[in-house]
């Protein structure tokens, strides 16, 4: 049997853990990101055989690759199973262009895919261990709501959500706030990079290791390897022949979603080009033309509000990919093999004005309904075949993903396109559901009291 594949730390000052260990532990001591030791890849054979599986098994191939020797087979197929119970759309926009609907979960976004997972295989190891956790994350909108859906109704596991109060839009906020049993919400007076902020700063805090505190954030090792697969999934089912290669577009903010697709090309995935595209944070199509990465603070805001992040948290894992380092403050210690990079990848900052018009166009030109996240990935594609028309042949196999379900955005829509979208049956009957959740003010003191109180 191979060897369990043990977890390091992007700092590269703590010391590697098993997945279980990784997976509860969240950040590791050193405050850096867990990463596999070795990138396990699947054959030519394995791939071509994804085409006759469903979603699941899928998850389990790709899921059995990391966890082999810590999980039973019967085990992650049942967690795999039970996770992924929800449609996977492949719209056909034109030529071989597709867009992946990744929003058919229970909050109606891709972060369902990761959360679902993780919490499964978390409740799975705590039980094992007859633990306890506090899972505190913070939320640019999606997140939180993947989470505490996630989550709600687990024993075991306490959640505490912080999110900016005047950055999510009400169907976002009472998706989180309408569920109460061990699901906490808070409201902080700031930006989302302060809450993550404040989050990061008490996982730090050694006067609050009673807590058992653990993060759900798209930090966590548990949620990359799940947005591994639908890379996998929509290449299985698309490809028409043996030999062919797909270009992906992201549409990108905190890059859990692309870290997920670069494995999943580092495992063997035939990826011609992963395109990451952002709104107007572009601190990172800045770095990946330069070399130099500046963070940007305070963060933009954008109408693709899930993506207003100034600092990716996952840029460090992207880096060690590539032979790089670089601490959680964005400090390069060792530079990545750019060229190599820039191979892999290509990348594009799509503006509020362009995001809007992307909006229009896909809907008249081809009746593709996108919401604004979604608008960035199909902005960015079109960025990048203009540029690259080789690549986007009518024999080309293109990838787009949309992150969130269109009805999350019933404003902007309304505005754009002159109709309010329907809700998914997932969405229906918030409005009349309660509300509850407290509020903070952005300070750390404040914060910790809070934990400590509610939490001893
Ligand atoms: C979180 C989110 C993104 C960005 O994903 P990252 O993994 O943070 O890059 C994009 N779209 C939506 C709808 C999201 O919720």
């Amino acid at each position: 049997m191979d060897k369990k594949i043990m977890f390091y730390s992007t700092n590269l000052m703590a010391a590697p853990m098993s997945f279980p260990d990784a997976l509860l532990k969240g950040i590791a001591p050193d405050k850096g990101l867990f990463m596999p030791e070795k990138i396990p890849a699947f054959s030519h054979e394995e791939i071509m055989s994804f085409t006759g599986m469903e979603y699941a098994e899928i998850a389990f191939h790709v899921g059995n690759k990391f966890l082999g020797g810590v999980i039973t087979g019967q085990e992650l197929m049942a967690i795999t199973r039970s996770a992924y119970d929800y449609p996977i759309p492949l719209e056909h926009v034109y030529g071989r262009t597709y867009v992946m609907r990744l929003d058919q979960g229970p909050t109606a976004s891709f972060k369902d895919f990761a959360a679902r997972m993780m919490g499964r295989l978390m409740q799975h190891y705590l039980k094992q261990g007859n633990r306890k956790l506090l899972i505190l994350t913070a939320t640019s909108g999606d997140t939180g709501s993947a989470i505490a859906n996630a989550f709600y109704g687990l024993n075991n596991i306490e959640v505490a959500v912080l999110f900016p109060e005047t950055e999510v839009t009400d169907r976002q906020r009472k998706q989180m706030t309408t569920l109460g049993k061990n699901v906490r919400i808070i409201a902080m007076n700031g930006k989302f990079d302060d809450c993550q902020a404040l989050v990061k700063k008490a996982f730090a805090d050694n006067s609050l290791d009673h807590l058992n505190l653990s993060s759900a954030n798209s930090i966590n090792i548990g949620r990359l390897i799940p947005q591994i697969v639908y890379y996998f999934y929509a290449f299985a089912r698309l490809r028409k022949t043996e030999r062919e290669k797909a270009v992906f577009s992201v549409p990108s903010g905190n890059f859990g979603d692309m870290m997920g697709g670069v494995l999943a090309m580092k495992m063997g995935l035939p990826a011609k080009r992963f395109i990451i595209a952002t709104n107007e944070n572009d601190e990172f199509p800045k770095y990946l033309q330069s070399g130099r990465y500046d963070s940007i603070v305070p963060s933009r805001n954008c109408i693709s509000s899930a993506m207003n992040v100034g600092h990716p948290s996952n840029i460090p894992r992207l880096l060690s990919v590539y032979g790089g380092m670089m601490d959680e403050s964005g400090k390069i210690f060792r530079e990545a093999d750019m060229e190599r990079m820039r191979k892999d990848l290509w990348s594009v900052s799509i503006s509020d004005e362009e995001t809007r018009q992307s909006i229009r166009d896909a809907w008249k030109e081809y009746q593709l309904l996108l919401e604004p996240h979604g608008a960035v990935g199909w902005a960015g594609l079109q960025a990048y075949c203009r540029e690259h028309p080789d690549s986007c042949s009518a024999e080309s196999l293109c990838i787009s993903l949309e992150t969130a379900h269109p009805a999350k955005f019933p404003e902007e829509i309304e505005k754009l396109l002159g109709f309010d979208p329907p809700l998914p049956p997932s969405l229906e009957g918030l409005e009349d559901k309660k509300e509850s959740f407290d509020h903070m003010e952005n300070d750390y003191e404040i914060f910790k009291q809070y934990l400590i109180e509610n939490y001893r």
